[in-house]
C-alpha cells in the first residue's frame, strides 16, 4: 500500500481514520494511507477541520 499524499509512492505505515461528519454516517470511517514524511500533514489537514478519528499503525506483511 502506497501513501495517500498526492505524487507520493512511499510505502504507507500509517492509516489516518477519519469521518467528515456532514457527509458521512456518524460511525463511518475513511481511510488516509501516510508514510512516516507525510503523516504530519495529513493528520494536520484532517484535524484542522474536525475530521481525524484516529491513527492506527499499518501492519507489515
Ligand atoms: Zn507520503
Amino acid at each position: 500500500m502506497t501513501c495517500s499524499a498526492k505524487g507520493c509512492q512511499a510505502a504507507a505505515r500509517w492509516q489516518l481514520l477519519w469521518n467528515n461528519p456532514k457527509i458521512h454516517a456518524p460511525e463511518r470511517r475513511k481511510t488516509w494511507l501516510a508514510c512516516e514524511e507525510h503523516r504530519g500533514s495529513l493528520s494536520d489537514f484532517l484535524g484542522a477541520r474536525g475530521f481525524l478519528r484516529g491513527t492506527e499503525p499499518v501492519e507489515d506483511d
